[in-house]
């Protein structure tokens, strides 16, 4: 009698999911993570109330904060993780959109596997769809410039919608288009150029947007003036003080009179330097690095504003703000490496002390101030602002917008159907499946109103069928009205980037078959499915 020999081919503790099983397992994780963040989508999506290890308590309605809180183990959960990442780096918004978006063309790719279409057909039929989504968009879409600011308005509005600063929506709204536009420089926008910065006190509607940049810092000497006008800026990147020399040197003093002299040669070398600064016209300094007491002491007496110690990258923003240029070397200061500021002055937000650098002539650079009663508000503020901005940064660089409201989907979804009845086989149906996947966001839209999905989808179709070309949902009245003229606009960019990379890691993820996973991982395993063959987890 032979005895077969086991062979082993995986290290000790390796477990493997192979075909159908991996397919359903990294299916239900996916479609798990979908159905997490589906009811924060659209305006009457409701919050998520995080609690972290340290008992840190985030709000929120975002997609991506969300999914970046808590941690996800599952490696095709994970991926899908990844889609609404690289939805808020290209976009900045629309990452729920994706993310519910990709589970639905898992879910619809689950039922036609059922039916035994293989894998590769269905991924197959969703590339081909996923290319004729781009085209199909980009004709629904309308021109849009950066003249437009009504529409850009509007973007921002609805970018806005439902992520709890509605009290300030119009003011926010209206400085985050203020801001965008006036940080264009020769067709060109870096989001950068646009700091926000947020201060707990007072109400969201205290909100602003400042012509220049607000510092975390307070003046470094007392006697300097609170507030100064006209103000002559000074940018420096290195330290007002005499540098420390790197090893302890020792200084052999054999009278009184040397060290006198000593201490005499240093402060003259401090004076020499504020001497220079205060001959340049300068008003205001701002230095990357230290100041020291007796420079302070100087500048103060010459009735001059100082702060110290400003972060580089606000150093980059005041150059774009004011005008001035980085001076490296105080001897060759020359009155021309000045920037101009309207005000320069100390204000107490909150309990803490700022400096404004405000009121700047074609300032390229702005600071977006969000307040709010309280962090939660404001941190749950400045992701809508956030929202807000990337959007309409987001809408001028393509050019292009379309109708929200579910109106996009549901003109898309139609369109689709059509190309699918002019392919043949099973492929066919996986274009089908796409189609009714692209639905899933305007019948989640009535579902998180609470109104009637099948009504609600019937409705709407039955309106582009006649010609309402954005008939989208209200979700407040639960009517059915064109989402252009309610000022439910977003970026064509939302929609384009949604239906790229949820189409992508829905394919990547439908092709695997196999799932090793060695002990140890990073990530650990999904639990095994009964029959799934591997080690033993948790005897290591
Ligand atoms: P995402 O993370 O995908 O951006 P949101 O929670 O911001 O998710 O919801 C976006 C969806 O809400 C879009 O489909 C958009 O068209 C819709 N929406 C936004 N404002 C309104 C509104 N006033 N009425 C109806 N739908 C809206
Ligand atoms: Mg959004």
């Amino acid at each position: 009698m032979s005895q077969t020999q086991p062979i082993f081919i995986l290290p000790e503790g390796s477990t493997r999911i192979l075909g159908r099983d991996a397919q359903r397992n990294n299916i239900m994780a996916a479609k798990l993570v979908a159905e997490t963040v589906r009811t924060t989508l659209g305006p009457k999506g409701m919050d998520k109330m995080m609690v972290d290890s340290l008992g840190d308590v985030t709000v929120t309605n975002d997609g991506v904060t969300i999914l970046e809180d808590i941690q996800i183990e599952h490696p095709a959960a994970k991926m899908i993780v990844e889609i609404a990442k690289t939805q808020e780096d290209q976009v900045g918004d629309g990452t729920t959109t994706a993310v519910i978006f990709a589970g639905e063309l898992l879910k619809n790719a689950e039922r036609l596997l059922e039916q035994d279409v293989h894998p590769t057909v269905i991924t197959k039929g969703y590339r081909r769809s996923a290319e004729k989504a781009q085209e199909i968009l980009n004709n629904l879409a309308k021109p849009v410039t950066i003249k437009d600011t009504d529409i850009l308005k509007k973007i921002a509005m609805t970018a806005m919608t439902g992520k709890g600063a509605e009290a300030a929506k119009e003011l926010l709204a209206d400085i985050a288009v203020k801001a965008v536009i006036q940080v264009e420089e020769n067709g060109k926008i870096n989001i950068d150029d646009i700091k926000i910065e947020k201060k707990v006190g007072g109400g969201t509607e205290d909100s602003e947007l400042i012509q220049g940049i607000v510092l975390d810092k307070e003046r470094v000497h007392s006697g300097m003036p609170k507030s100064v006008n006209n103000a002559k800026i000074l940018l420096l990147d290195t330290a007002l003080e005499i540098k420390s020399t790197e090893t302890d040197a020792k200084i052999q003093v054999t009278d009184p009179n040397q060290l006198q002299a000593f201490i005499e040669q240093e402060e003259k070398m401090i004076k020499d330097m504020t001497d220079k600064i205060i001959k340049s016209g300068a008003t205001v300094v701002i230095c990357q690095k230290g100041i020291d007491d007796l420079a302070q002491h100087f500048l103060s007496r010459a009735g001059i504003y100082a702060v110290r110690r400003v972060k580089k990258s606000d150093m980059d923003k005041l150059t774009r703000a004011t005008g001035a240029k980085v001076v490296s070397n105080i001897k060759e200061l020359s009155k021309d490496d000045l920037g101009k500021a309207g005000t320069v002055e100390e204000q107490m937000i909150g309990d803490e002390e700022m400096t404004y650098v405000k009121e700047c002539k074609n300032a390229k650079s702005v600071t977006f101030l969000v307040r709010g009663g309280t962090s939660h508000v404001v941190d749950e503020a400045e992701r809508a602002v956030k929202d807000a901005i990337g959007d309409v940064i987001a809408a001028i660089k393509v050019g292009k917008v379309v109708g929200g409201a579910g109106a996009v989907e549901i003109a898309l979804a139609r369109q689709l159907r059509d190309f699918a009845n002019s392919t043949s086989g099973r492929e066919q149906l996986a274009i089908q499946a796409f189609a009714d996947a692209v639905e899933i966001i305007p019948r989640t839209l009535a579902e998180n109103s609470g109104l009637d999905t099948i009504d609600m989808l019937t409705d709407m179709k039955s309106k582009h069928d006649a010609g309402m070309e954005w008939a989208g949902i209200d979700v407040f009245t639960g009517k059915v009205v064109d989402a252009w003229e309610t000022g439910v606009i977003e970026p064509l960019k939302i929609k384009t980037q949604a239906v790229k990379s949820a189409s992508e890691v829905a394919e990547l993820i439908l092709r695997i078959d196999d799932v090793i996973a060695t002990s140890g991982s990073e990530g650990g395993m999904p639990p095994m499915p009964p029959g799934g063959m591997g080690g033993m987890p948790g005897m290591c």
